[in-house]
């Protein structure tokens, strides 16, 4: 078997053609990772996209990329944990990816109460939030899609992610609150589940991985990573994306309340 490695084959190209011309779309956490995947997807399918995140500079870089491509960015600076300011910025989208997202690995006993609030509020609570926020125009117009990044973390607990795991079964519950909510109204409300992404998010947590278990850096991906995984590699950015644009196809419209999981087997244990 080839060993397993952080770098797998590059993602698949685009492989649905999809028409978002005239939809606006927001993405929370667009500045990197997932959602900076799911921004430029999104505009490169024709959305006006508005890229809400905290981090200036990630979120200017954003533009820049999307430069060029039928849709557009617009940046939208804005920490989630204003959460009446998340609610205010979802007004009128067509679209909402509810994707930003923080981790911290720490047993329980060690987990600072104030960073399990935030993920909580961050994770879950603006959710709900922009939902909130976003679901007047979409029920006014008989058309929306909700889709949250959630995780194989929503289905599944792992060790020492307390907070993250708790947020995650929390959003897949939201969201399908928001299906039953949503369906008479043509929107429909459905949960994408990674095992680990190539991102940001990823890479910062392997020194905590690695201290947690008390093993080596080097051994985090496939001790602990990819352990549970069939498919000994990480998923991509634009793959996570591609789930993220199916979901708002005419093609998909009889999904709904659902979780389309891309975990490389993991959920199969
Ligand atoms: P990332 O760290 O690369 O990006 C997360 C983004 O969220 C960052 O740009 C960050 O600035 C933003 N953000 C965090 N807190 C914020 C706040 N208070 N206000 C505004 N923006 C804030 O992470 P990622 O890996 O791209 O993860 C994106 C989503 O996907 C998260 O919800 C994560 O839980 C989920 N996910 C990630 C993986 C993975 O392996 N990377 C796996 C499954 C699910």
């Amino acid at each position: 078997m080839t060993a397993p490695t952080a770098s797998g084959p590059a993602a698949a190209p685009p492989s649905v053609t999809v028409d978002l011309g005239g939809r606006t779309a927001l993405v929370t956490g667009a500045a990197g990772g997932i959602g900076r995947a799911c921004a430029l997807r999104l505009a490169a399918a024709g959305a006006k996209v508005r890229a809400v995140d905290r981090a200036a500079d990630g979120l200017a870089e954003l533009v820049e990329r999307a430069s060029g491509l039928p849709g557009t960015v617009e940046a939208h600076v804005l920490d989630l944990t204003d959460l009446d300011a998340a609610e205010t910025a979802a007004a009128g989208t067509d679209i909402l990816v509810n994707n930003a997202g923080l981790q911290l690995v720490r047993p329980i006993e060690e987990f600072p109460p104030d960073v399990f609030h935030t993920v909580l509020t961050v994770m879950l609570e603006a959710p709900f939030r922009l939902i909130r926020g976003a679901l007047p125009h979409m029920y006014g117009q008989g058309w929306g899609r909700i889709v949250n990044l959630s995780s194989v973390h929503g289905l599944r607990a792992s060790a020492y992610k307390s907070a993250y795991v708790a947020a995650k079964h929390g959003l897949e519950g939201l969201s399908k609150t928001a299906a039953l909510e949503g369906a008479a109204h043509g929107v429909t409300s459905n949960c994408v589940n990674p095992g680990y992404v190539r991102t940001p998010l990823v890479e910062r947590q392997v020194a905590d991985q690695a201290a947690a278990h008390g093993i080596p850096p080097e051994a985090v991906l496939t001790d602990v990573l990819l352990k549970d995984s069939a498919l000994k590699r990480l998923v991509e950015p634009e793959e996570v994306a591609e789930a993220v644009l199916y979901l708002c196809t005419p093609q998909a419209s009889f999904i709904t309340g659902t979780s389309l999981t891309l975990d490389g087997g993991w959920t199969a244990h």
